[in-house]
């Protein structure tokens, strides 16, 4: 393990130059912090809109053959005002001049949607005097479009290794014909997760406008308490259904190597954040580390008597929904009943074609399609030592009077899943967290 750390700042955390003196005051506070990745400037107030959506509007136009001057100009005048604002002598007019000549050209919406962090890369390189790595000839993906870890680290490693401090932009590497191709939104923690790997670094540091991974989702719960040691399991639970704080895919390049990712915040460095370790011995505060959950889903309800004994009928049903392309989110099932929890946007287009693939595979007695579904992970890796746990929940949301649709509960026992219509949603998670967290501390 080498001595360095690598820094990760979210967009927000560099949305305009008052943002880049709180950043360069963090990184050169602390001499370890060598290698910083930067995402593209986010939203500086409620209704601001983040440059990476700008790029994608402003492509969309070029792609229609619209004129895009307008929208352009206002990308160009939120890196021009930041840097007037630091007083920096830089000048971006000859990047600008090459992005617009190709989004004449089609250079595709990948390649508009990274412009964002290259040029706030290149702003935040000038600022702090450290080099600029373009990652478009490091980080790697397969001809298949999935991220290709062992090619980047070999290409990345010796390239870092050359610069004693370096900014390099999230979000994006290249194809192997050298497209430019960027992760899902919210990739440049997965940038920062694949540096750190690429230096080992001691300490993998995620900078962004929250003092650390909270027990929930802060737009629902005021103020929620910070969680303040978490594993990587029970992050990517709470990562996958829903809590954004950090990319679901930003554990896996730090995980094997042990590299423990820290959440910060920029407006209040003073805060110890969020520590996400391999495994904990340490007791979290409450039964439950955290709660998480998503809206937009829809559930096939499958019923025929004696299915259970049916061999094959659970693959079958999940045959028809990969003809159709859909993947599953959960699937509890009872002894003559099956559910399958899928995302309403993904099952909408297909719905007919999946439901007759199912009639035809398995014959079932019924078949029915619910909408409006909201699921609520409710995880902890302290739930296996509390008996209970999902008797508390049932009480709590009974108390709030929310209908509970559905519950699964995974067998690490890491995890209680509850289902919900989608307007309980918010109360629901609420009359969790009282329970689990506000009465506790009482
Ligand atoms: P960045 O731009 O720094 O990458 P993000 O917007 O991606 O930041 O993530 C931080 C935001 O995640 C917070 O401002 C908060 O609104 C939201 N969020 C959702 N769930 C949680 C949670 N459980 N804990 C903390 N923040 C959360
Ligand atoms: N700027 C990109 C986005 O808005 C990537 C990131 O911020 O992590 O999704
Ligand atoms: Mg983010």
């Amino acid at each position: 393990m080498s001595d360095c750390k690598v820094v990760k700042f979210g967009g927000s955390s560099l949305a305009d130059a008052g943002q880049f003196r709180k950043v360069a005051d963090i990184i050169l506070s602390d001499p370890e912090r060598k290698y910083v990745v930067a995402s593209a400037p986010g939203k500086r107030f409620k209704e601001d809109i983040k440059v990476t959506d700008m790029l994608y509007a402003c492509y969309e136009k070029a792609a229609k053959g619209e004129d895009f001057e307008k929208d352009f100009s206002a990308i160009e005048k939120r890196y021009n005002d930041i840097i007037s604002e630091l007083g920096l002598e830089l000048s971006l007019e000859k990047d600008f001049k090459r992005i617009k000549d190709s989004f004449e050209h089609m250079a595709g919406r990948d390649y508009a949607a990274s412009r964002g962090e290259f040029l706030n890369s290149k702003v935040l390189a000038a600022f702090l005097k450290f080099d600029f790595i373009d990652p478009a000839g490091y980080i790697k993906f397969k001809e298949n479009g999935t991220f290709d870890l062992d090619t980047t680290i070999m290409l990345l490693r010796p390239r870092l290794a050359e610069s004693e401090h370096a900014v390099i932009p999230g979000f994006y590497g290249s194809m192997p014909n050298d497209t430019i191709r960027t992760f899902s939104r919210g990739g440049s923690d997965v940038t920062g997760s694949i540096v750190a790997r690429a230096v080992d670094a001691k300490i993998y540091e995620n900078w962004t406008d929250v003092s650390g991974f909270l027990i929930c989702d802060p737009r629902i719960v005021d103020d929620p308490a910070p969680i303040t040691t978490i594993t990587y399991q029970e992050l990517r639970e709470l990562s996958y259904m829903g809590a954004g704080v950090l990319h679901e895919d930003a554990i896996f390049p730090v995980r094997t190597a042990g590299i423990p990712i820290n959440i910060r915040n920029t407006n209040k460095p003073e805060d110890m954040g969020t520590m996400i370790v391999a495994s904990s011995d340490e007791a979290s505060r409450y039964v439950i580390t955290g709660i998480a959950g998503k809206k937009g889903l829809s559930v096939i309800n499958i019923e025929k008597d004696m299915m259970n004994s049916e061999l094959g009928f659970g693959r079958n049903v999940l045959r028809a929904l990969e003809k159709n392309n859909v993947s599953f989110e959960h699937m509890p099932s009872g002894i003559d009943t099956m559910s399958v929890i899928v995302a309403t946007d993904a099952l909408k287009p297909v719905q007919q074609s999946v439901l007759d693939e199912i009639t035809f595979r398995v014959h079932p007695d019924h078949l029915y399609v619910e909408d409006d579904l909201a699921l609520i992970a409710v995880v902890g890796r302290g739930m296996r030592k509390n008996r209970g746990t999902a008797g508390r929940i049932f009480s709590a949301l009974a108390h709030a009077r929310i209908n509970v649709k559905m519950i699964d509960q995974g067998s690490s026992e890491l995890n209680i899943i509850i289902g919900v219509s989608e307007e309980d949603f918010e109360a629901a998670v609420r009359a969790i967290y009282e329970i689990f967290v506000l009465t506790q501390d009482q």
